[in-house]
């Protein structure tokens, strides 16, 4: 673990960087308190740290007011390193952010059993931030199939739409529902139809790319926003995404099943100022175009749901 080491006196920092190499730490030795905010403040700064309580630029107790301020960023235990000893300065001293002092000269077995306690709480927060981290994640994606949620997808398309729009990049929309689902269902069992949803929504992420987004919008039913994708590009995107779900069957406990998809696909230059709510519902009706078509195949979306939605979807699949 690396451990950071602030002291201006040169044998002082060299004994302290001794005792923690051979205590097994990487240790990151600086001289003057300014450099010892900055190593602290780094997103991969160390998370340790032992600063002497005088040193040019900054003190210690200043260096740990300026590490707490910092809010974006791990927990870093501090420890002051003092030969004041007054219970005023040791006082001023936890104030200022320190976590513990640790009287100069000091003893190595007190300071390894000092910095054990310094572990002991980083190792909490670090369950505690991957607590936060498994809720965010539970909150904000579908537990089957591990895509955005309905809600998360929503909101995105939202924030997409407008930022298209104020920043002038075109995005697709596309609304992909599987075929006949139900009846993977009634003949496999409700345990297959889960895999086979599992498996269709692995490989649309993987036909998109990072910077897309994919959520689970119903039961089979998946949205996908594809940014900075022209008007043009759009048809072509979503025929790959038809293919990778089409093209291989899905390989389950009760055998390989052949799947379909089929994708409502709405592009930038349809959109005109309408509301996002106005453009989902769009692109559903292009859905139930495609299926009323046939299935298995992509058809776009107009401002006005009409006829020749179908005339689209053919050339497309030409
Ligand atoms: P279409 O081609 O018209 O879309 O037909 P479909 O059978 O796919 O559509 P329908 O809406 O009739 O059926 C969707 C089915 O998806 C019904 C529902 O039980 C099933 N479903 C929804 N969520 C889940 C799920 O989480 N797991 C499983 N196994 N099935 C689900
Ligand atoms: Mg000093
Ligand atoms: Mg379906
Ligand atoms: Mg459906």
């Amino acid at each position: 673990m690396k451990i950071l080491v602030a002291d201006d006196d040169p044998l002082s920092r060299r004994m302290l960087e001794k005792t923690l190499h051979k205590a097994g730490y990487e240790v990151v030795a600086v001289r003057d308190g300014s450099e010892a905010a900055e190593q602290l403040c780094k997103n991969d700064g160390p998370r340790l740290a032992l600063l002497d309580w005088e040193m040019p630029k900054l003190d210690g107790p200043t260096v740990c007011q300026e590490v707490r301020k910092k809010k974006d960023q791990g927990y870093v235990y501090m420890i002051l390193l003092t030969s004041k000893g007054l219970k005023t300065d040791i006082v001023a001293g936890l104030s200022a952010g320190a976590d513990d002092y640790l009287t100069k000269p000091f003893d190595s077995e007190e300071l390894k059993a000092r910095l054990r306690t310094g572990h002991r709480i980083l190792h909490l927060e670090g369950r505690l931030v991957e607590a936060r981290e498994n809720m965010r994640f539970k909150a904000t994606h579908d537990a089957l199939t591990s895509l955005f949620n309905r809600g998360v997808i929503i909101d995105l398309l939202g924030r997409e739409v407008s930022r298209s729009r104020r920043e002038k990049v075109p995005t697709a929309i596309l609304l992909c529902d599987l075929d006949h689902f139900k009846r993977i269902n009634d003949t496999y069992g409700h345990l297959v139809g889960d895999e086979v949803l599992q498996e269709a929504a692995r490989r649309l992420l993987l036909s998109v790319r990072s910077y897309d987004y994919v959520g689970r919008y119903g039961g089979e039913e998946f949205l996908i926003i594809l940014n900075n994708c022209p008007a043009a590009s759009a048809p072509i995107r979503a025929e790959e995404i038809r293919t990778a779900i089409a093209g291989s069957p899905i390989d389950t406990v009760s055998g390989p099943l052949s799947v379909t998809l089929s994708i409502g696909v709405h592009q930038a230059d349809n959109w005109g100022a309408r509301p996002f709510e106005e453009l989902l519902h769009e692109v559903d009706s292009a859905l139930y175009a495609a299926k009323a078509g046939g299935r298995n195949r992509v058809s776009l979306a107009k401002p006005e749901a009409s006829s020749d939605q179908e005339l689209v979807t053919r050339s497309i699949r030409s």
